[in-house]
């Protein structure tokens, strides 16, 4: 039996997904813009999952757009608004601690003359929302934070921070990439005082190569795609049906129970972070600010793909850094103030509420036998 434990970097599509796609593969294969019944079956099915995601973050369907994911999600936000607002407000406020699909539009955007201030953790590991407001001035056009850092599970204070910039600078626009928080942790985002938002399908049992990004009402973006003028010209191309139909599904079996499952994995997380502090040698880097859906650990002496194939030869799945890097260095971990050594000797388990206490119980025998097998 293996034991997934990889959840960050992708989940296992739900049943419930799993059918929607086929659903709608199979009966649903009209183009939404073709004007005969197939293409209005299939308009009508993009606009019920419109609704669907709206509802799960308290937003108003016609303010959410579907993409092919979150790196694209989070492309049109930043590189959108820095167009339409930056011309003569050319400062945008981020963190060193983004996905790359942030951190390289920044790096992009600072190329073509943007100035990007990247705030980094303090000496606790800690961005605090007072760091990124001192940040912000009345030059800046955008404040790009994210949600939950992919690596760690660190929990940004994007609610503090968005709501501190908009009294201050109203004009502001502010971006959070909520990837690793959508279904996890509840959010509003008229409480978040999130002007756009990137969402991400597979991270929540949907497919791959479908996202949403929630766009506010009036924020307008600088064209990107041009084409069809699909998605209301915010993202031309004919919309992946199936893969949109499966992430509506996904979502409508996540919504009802977000924080029982909270609860689930935070006991789950709490049962494998005494256990392996029991094991010497082995540190949690991922502390109790941290989503419990994420616990990073380095296993000192071991170097973080060696013990990630040992553990995939007992069938068991975990992540060295993030997946996006296909285990080159990504750097965050060191921006969170750890050492080589530790950062060398990494492991990102990803929970999901379906892991059970059985299944950490196993892989912390298995890290334990590691220890002693690989450090003789
Ligand atoms: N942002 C974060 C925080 C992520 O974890 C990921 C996925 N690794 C992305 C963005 C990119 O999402 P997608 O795979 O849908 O492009």
């Amino acid at each position: 039996m293996s034991i997934y434990l990889d959840n960050a970097a992708t989940t296992k599509p739900c049943r419930e997904a799993v059918k929607a796609v086929t659903d709608c593969m199979t009966e649903n294969y009209g183009n939404p813009s073709s004007l005969h019944t197939k293409g209005l079956n299939a308009q009508l099915a993009v606009d019920n999952v419109r609704k669907i995601i709206a509802r799960a973050i308290a937003a108003d369907p016609a303010c959410i757009y579907f993409t092919s994911g979150a790196t694209e999600s989070n492309n049109l936000a930043v590189i959108g608004a820095a167009g339409a607002y930056g011309k003569r407000k050319p400062k945008i406020v981020t963190t060193s601690i983004e996905h790359a699909s942030i951190k390289r539009t920044m790096d992009h955007l600072e190329e073509k003359g943007y100035e990007i201030v990247r705030i980094s953790p303090d000496r606790n590991g800690q961005i605090t929302h007072e760091q990124i407001i001192n940040a912000v001035d009345e030059k800046t056009c955008l404040v790009s934070i994210m949600m939950v850092n992919n690596e760690t599970g660190y929990i940004l204070p994007v609610r503090r921070a968005f709501y501190g910039i908009k009294k201050m600078f109203p004009q502001c626009i502010t971006h959070t990439d909520a990837v690793q928080g959508f279904m996890k942790i509840p959010f509003k985002v008229s409480e978040l005082n999130a002007d756009i938002v990137s969402l991400s399908g597979h991270k929540i049992h949907a497919g791959k190569g479908v996202g949403a990004l929630y766009l506010k009402k009036g924020i307008r973006l600088e064209q990107r795609i041009f084409g069809g003028s699909q998605e209301k010209g915010i993202r031309s191309g004919t919309e992946n049906v199936p893969m949109i139909a499966g992430m509506g599904a996904a979502v409508k079996a996540l919504c009802g129970n977000i924080n029982q499952r909270y609860e689930k994995v935070q006991k789950l997380k709490n049962m494998l972070c005494q256990r392996l502090s029991e094991i010497e040698g082995v540190y949690i880097n991922s502390g109790e600010e941290c989503s419990p859906y994420i616990v990073n650990i380095s296993v000192t002496g071991i170097r973080s793909e060696i013990m990630l194939h040992y553990l995939e030869e007992r069938d068991i799945y975990v992540s060295s850094g993030s997946a996006c890097s296909k285990g080159a260095k990504s750097g965050i971990l060191t921006e969170f103030g750890l050492n080589d050594r530790l950062a060398d000797s990494a492991l990102r388990i990803s929970l999901c509420s379906e892991n059970t206490v059985q299944e950490l119980r196993i892989l912390a025998e298995n890290i334990e036998y590691a220890k002693e097998r690989l450090l003789k």
